[in-house]
Order: structure tokens, then C-alpha cells, then sequence
């Protein structure tokens, strides 16, 4: 018996087989749950279907994020598909490179709202169009990173759109409570993926992250899957508008 057996979820931010979207996906379909992929219109058949083929998924469909009309259109095909949806998974952020170098305080207007709108946004209006899908005991979960919390070098405009975004998860989990439906955050420790290679300085903080953290080791997509199924499932019944750090213990030093 899986933990998630009968279950579906949909999860959006897969870009590669890299990517933290991919490791959550993996954990949900081992453990039992029908999985759903969504992404940006230009990765879907290089690299979303055929990871999804993977696993035995047909379920993927374009959207991006910034539309309204693409996240209502996913939901009806969705609703179309399964009538209901237990996880939705959000693993996608964006600023712009010129944006996550230099100084902060140079962050332009349109930067600025770019990151936020992608970034924290989203997890609202996928949250809202989700809703008439989910029930009691459904979740959702967004990916969030440490310098939501402090200021992390060249971490910028995203710090600001992560703790827009663990704010929105508190709010969320408040508004949603009354549904049953459930609210979290992976907090996770620097991982190699496409999205951390446009952060300036990323192989530094990943090379030093092991020598400081106190379990002594970088973090997996797989590390972040088996804490994300967790979150996810009926073991975490009573947890909601979290941020779960999954990073080894390096946010206590
Ligand atoms: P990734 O590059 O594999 O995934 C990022 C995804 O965001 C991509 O699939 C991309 O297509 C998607 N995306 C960007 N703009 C979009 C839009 N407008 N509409 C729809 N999708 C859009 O990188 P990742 O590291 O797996 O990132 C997943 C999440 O994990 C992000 O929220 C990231 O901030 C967070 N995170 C990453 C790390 C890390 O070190 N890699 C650490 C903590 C948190």
C-alpha cells in the first residue's frame, strides 16, 4: 500500500529531470498517487512529456504561470480528466539574471514585479483556480529558499519574492483551513538545477553548503521528494501554513 494510493496531483515546475518538480513527482508516483505535469509551453515535448512517459504519465499541458486564462484552462482540463485533485505541487520561480547580480538595491520596477508576479503570485492564482477542485485532506506545496528569511548574497529580488511567497502560504493555509485543504512550504538547501544557475555565485554557496550544514551534505531533488510525500499525505494531517526546511540543518547554524 502507497501512502498516496488513489490519489492525484498535479505538479507544475518541471524543466529537466534535474529540476526539485521532478524529485517530487518521482516520490508521489512511488508512492502510489496519479501525477500530472504542467510547464512552460517550449519544454513540453523535448522535455516534459518524455519524463513524464517515464513514469507512465499522459497528462501534460502548457501554461505559464503569468496568464490567468493558461491556469484556468490546465484546471478544466484537469477537472475534464479526474474531477478532482488531491496535491498540487508549485516548483517554479523566475527573476531576471541582471537582477540576481549586483546589488539589490538597483532592482528595477519592472524586475522587481516580474519576480513577484512569477514567483509568488502564482501559488494565489493556481491556489484559487485549484480550490473547486480539492476537499478535505487535499494539499498544496510551494518551494521556497532560506533567503526568503536572510540576506543571502546575490539572492536579491528572489529573497523578496520567497518571503512574499511563505507569507502567501500563511495566508493561504488560513483561507483554505475551513476546506480542509492544507498549505505548506519546502524550504530546501541549494540544489543544481537550471533555475540555480542563473543565481551569481551559486557554485560557491553549493560547494561550501556540506561544510557548514550539520548533517554534513548537499541536498537531493530526493531529499526534498520524501519530505514533500510526507507533507503531502495523510501523515501531515494536521499541518498547514508551514515552512519545512529540508537543508540538512544548515538554517540552525
Ligand atoms: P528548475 O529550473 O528546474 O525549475 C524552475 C521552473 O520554473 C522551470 O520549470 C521553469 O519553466 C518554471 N517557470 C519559470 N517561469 C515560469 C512561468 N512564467 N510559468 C510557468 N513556469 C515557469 O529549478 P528548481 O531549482 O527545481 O526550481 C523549482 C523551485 O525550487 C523554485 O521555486 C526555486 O526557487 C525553488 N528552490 C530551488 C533551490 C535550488 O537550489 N535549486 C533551493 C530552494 C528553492
Amino acid at each position: 500500500m502507497g501512502l498516496l494510493d488513489g490519489k492525484t496531483a498535479l505538479v507544475f515546475g518541471v524543466a529537466n529531470d534535474h529540476s526539485i518538480a521532478w524529485g517530487i513527482a518521482r516520490a508521489l508516483n512511488d508512492a502510489g498517487a496519479t501525477v500530472g505535469f504542467s510547464s512552460v509551453e517550449s519544454l513540453i515535448e523535448k522535455r516534459v512529456r518524455p519524463l513524464a512517459a517515464s513514469i507512465g504519465a499522459d497528462f501534460v499541458e502548457p501554461c505559464d504561470v503569468q496568464s490567468d486564462d493558461q491556469i484556468r484552462d490546465v484546471m478544466a482540463k484537469w477537472r475534464a480528466r479526474h474531477g478532482e485533485l488531491d496535491v498540487l505541487v508549485h516548483a517554479l520561480a523566475f527573476a531576471r539574471r541582471e537582477d540576481l547580480d549586483g546589488d539589490f538595491i538597483d532592482t528595477s520596477r519592472d524586475g522587481f514585479s516580474l519576480a513577484m508576479d512569477v514567483s509568488a503570485y502564482s501559488l494565489v492564482a493556481l491556489a484559487r483556480e485549484a480550490r473547486s477542485l480539492m476537499h478535505p485532506g487535499s494539499s498544496i506545496l510551494t518551494l521556497s529558499y532560506y533567503g526568503a528569511e536572510k540576506v543571502v548574497a546575490h539572492y536579491n529580488v528572489m529573497g523578496v519574492a520567497k518571503a512574499a511567497l511563505e507569507a502567501s502560504v500563511r495566508y493561504l493555509a488560513a483561507d483554505l483551513g475551513p476546506d480542509g485543504i492544507r498549505v505548506n512550504a519546502i524550504s530546501a538547501g541549494p540544489i543544481r538545477t537550471l533555475a540555480a544557475a542563473g543565481i551569481s555565485g551559486f557554485k560557491k554557496l553549493y560547494g561550501s553548503f556540506a561544510e557548514v550544514a550539520p548533517l554534513r551534505a548537499n541536498i537531493t531533488p530526493e531529499d526534498v521528494g520524501g519530505t514533500a510525500l510526507w507533507l503531502c499525505s495523510d501523515l501531515a494531517s494536521a499541518v498547514t501554513g508551514e515552512v519545512v526546511y529540508v537543508d540538512g540543518g544548515f538554517n540552525v547554524m
